[in-house]
């Protein structure tokens, strides 16, 4: 049995290091290697012994995927990576580049178990959680990468594959990973979580206190609407995700953001921004509005301009205010899942 390396906090990388007969002070020395130095093996670790890298590299691992695919978009600022598990499942992540943003969107589970109509990964049913070192290793990765160039990670969005609070855990332990000022030490608020819409989990998140910015999935302000896009809404409706919402807010004192899909003739209607007008208004809040990305398993379409403009406008008049996002990477098949789409072998039947 080998150890993965990510999947350690320091605390446990110590203890690693101490049953291995070597002194506390290797476990420093790693971490900065892992999260520092971006180190992809450990025959690069050169201030540790030959033979204690020797050592680990049988008795531990560090990146245990492999990349399936790659995309680059014609622009060559999104970039996308399908990497491969070692039970064969498959994660996304995607490099943006805007500005002098280098933004990651990563995954937290393969697949996903909420089944959102207008998702492919909703599409492809769930998997599994990732583990804390399957999530930061695509980060890692990119780093590298980014290094290489004399660039690094400025942000990251947890938006790729799955539902980050239904692996509540993993994922909270991976943001105090990619956040210690000892290690990898991106800024607490530049890792958004993005959510469904899980309340009992944003309350506890809320609960925390923590500092990490959360987005809502929340597409449709009537239930009768968010019903028939997102299944979570019929055991955690509407109103309840707003109480849960306005409860973030009072403890953390943190802006909420809320995302929203804008789908042809479904909701991009004036009445679906009138209702969210009157839903939020005077909320801590900002609404992301993104044309939807076509799927295959779903026939909606994205919004014509006009009807994004409109759907800003009436917002505005409810004092909401909200960012019309360029779908980025559309050629690259850069939305949710739809690499591992193109890729994959669906689900077997079980
Ligand atoms: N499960 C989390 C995070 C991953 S999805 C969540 O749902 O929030 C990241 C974002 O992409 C969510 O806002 C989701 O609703 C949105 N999304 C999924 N499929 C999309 C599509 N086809 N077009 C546009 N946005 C999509
Ligand atoms: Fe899962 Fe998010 Fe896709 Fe819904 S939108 S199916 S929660 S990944």
């Amino acid at each position: 049995m080998t150890t993965n390396l990510y999947d350690l906090d320091f605390n446990e990388l110590t203890q690693f290091i101490i049953k291995l007969g070597q002194p506390k002070f290797r476990a420093k020395q790693i971490w900065e290697w892992l999260y520092r130095q971006y180190a992809p093996d450990f025959a690069s670790m050169t201030n540790l012994s030959k033979s204690l890298r020797e050592k680990l590299d049988t008795l531990a691992t560090l990146d245990t995927s492999k990349i399936a695919a790659e995309q680059a978009s014609s622009d060559g600022q999104t970039k996308k990576i399908l990497t491969q598990l070692p039970d064969g499942n498959y994660i996304e992540t995607v490099l943006m580049r805007y500005n002098r943003r280098r933004t990651l969107c990563i995954s937290s589970q393969a697949g996903c178990a909420m089944g959102c109509v207008f998702c492919a990964t909703g599409q492809m049913g769930f998997f599994r959680n990732l583990t804390v070192g399957e999530i930061v290793a695509p980060v890692l990765h990119f780093a590298r990468e980014l290094a290489a160039e004399g660039q690094h990670v400025t942000n990251i969005v947890m938006m790729g594959m799955g539902e980050p609070l239904h692996n509540y855990d993993n994922t909270l332990k991976a943001v105090n990973r990619l956040t210690d000022p000892a290690g990898f030490n991106l800024g607490t608020r530049k890792i958004t979580i993005s959510t469904v819409g899980l309340v009992p989990a944003i309350r506890r998140y809320a609960d925390e206190g923590r500092q990490t910015p959360l987005a809502i999935s929340l597409h449709a302000a009537t239930d009768t609407e968010r019903d028939k896009l997102i299944p979570v809404n019929k055991r955690w409706p509407i109103a309840e995700l707003l109480d849960a919402c306005r409860y973030y807010i009072e403890k953390t004192g943190r802006r909420i953001t809320f995302e929203w899909a804008l789908i042809s003739g479904e909701n991009d209607t004036v009445e679906q921004a009138q209702a969210l007008g009157r839903l939020v208004q005077g909320m801590l809040c900002h609404v992301n509005l993104i044309p939807l990305n076509p799927t295959k398993g779903y026939g909606g379409g994205p919004s014509s301009r006009e009807r994004v403009d409109a759907f800003q406008q009436t917002l505005a008049r409810y004092g909401v205010s909200s960012t019309v996002r360029v779908r980025r990477g559309v050629d690259i098949q850069a939305g949710c899942g739809q690499l591992r789409d193109r890729v994959a072998p669906p689900k077997p039947s079980n």
